[in-house]
């Protein structure tokens, strides 16, 4: 599938129509063929944020919600670490501490919102103020319903300042999450990842399901636009994401800084 088709299909613009995808879509691609896109977008990709980096005008930031084990540190780990982690920051959002739930929800967000030059990474986010807060009754609906409108002038005013945002849901079945519960389960390697609480947040699946698509219809803008990328098959989901990614950073167009107009670079010599 074309790039540009690609992208305006995962992206959300109205109804991000949860239950019509195919969360296993592959695009047409093999998955040997899909391993070889990634490695070739990847090569742009590092480029790019050499780019960005040495630039410093303008800076990325990646939010990333999903369901539990949808793949969000699998995707953090393939897509960012090929990149110089001297320019990027991940930064993951729990159960707020005791300090946190003394401030506004936007308070300790604000705090890791990316620097020029860097990529940011949230795994997890504000928008769990409007997701588990919502379906858990953490707060009560007139508080999170005045949310949307908060987030929506927020990501505004980081864009504004010279923040780049893009958000990606990783939509997977419940049947995958199901699977991949029980290897964790059975694997004592994996068995760390495991809360009883994520069964609990399994058994409110539609809930959820209705909660991010408010969310996404709410909150994806010309300027920080949701994406629904399918999550099933990881090899497939590479390729998503790190396309959008490559888009966004071709957007904000980093180039290497003029290079010292007094040196004459040709005529010096170093012993
Ligand atoms: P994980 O990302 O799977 O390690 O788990 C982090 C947990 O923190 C998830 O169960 C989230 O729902 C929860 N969490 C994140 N942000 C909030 C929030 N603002 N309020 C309540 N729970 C949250
Ligand atoms: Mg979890």
């Amino acid at each position: 599938m074309a790039k540009k088709d690609l992208l305006d299909e995962l992206r959300v613009d109205g109804d991000p129509d949860l239950s019509e995808r195919d969360t296993a879509d592959t695009f047409g691609w093999e998955r040997e063929e899909a391993e070889a896109l990634f490695a070739e977008e990847m090569v742009e990709l590092v480029e790019l944020q050499k780019k960005l980096f040495a630039d410093k005008s303008a800076s990325l930031l990646v939010v990333l919600q999903a369901m539990d084990a949808a793949g969000k540190d699998s995707t953090i780990r393939a897509v960012m670490s090929g990149l110089n982690p001297a320019g990027v920051d991940v930064q993951p959002f729990g159960v707020p501490t005791e300090e946190e739930r003394g401030h506004d929800y936007l308070w300790r967000i604000h705090a890791h919102a990316p620097e020029d030059g860097y990529i940011t990474v949230f795994n997890r986010s504000h928008y769990e103020d409007v997701l588990v807060v919502r379906v858990k009754g953490f707060a009560p609906e007139k508080v999170w319903k005045k949310r949307y409108d908060h987030i929506r002038h927020f990501e505004q005013m980081l864009v504004d300042e010279g923040t780049h945002i893009v958000k990606i849901f990783l939509n997977v079945s419940k049947d995958k999450q199901k699977e991949r519960f029980e290897e964790r389960l059975e694997r004592p390697d994996k068995r760390w990842k495991f809360r009883l609480g994520d069964l609990d947040d399994r058994a409110l699946w539609d809930d959820y399901m209705q909660a991010y698509a408010d969310a996404l219809e709410k909150t994806s803008t010309d300027d920080a636009p949701w994406y629904v990328v399918p999550a099933d098959k990881k090899w497939a989901r590479n390729v998503c994401i790190a396309r959008i990614l490559r888009h966004h950073l071709e957007k904000i167009d980093p180039e290497y800084p003029e290079p010292d107009s007094d040196v004459d670079f040709d005529a010096i010599t170093v012993d």
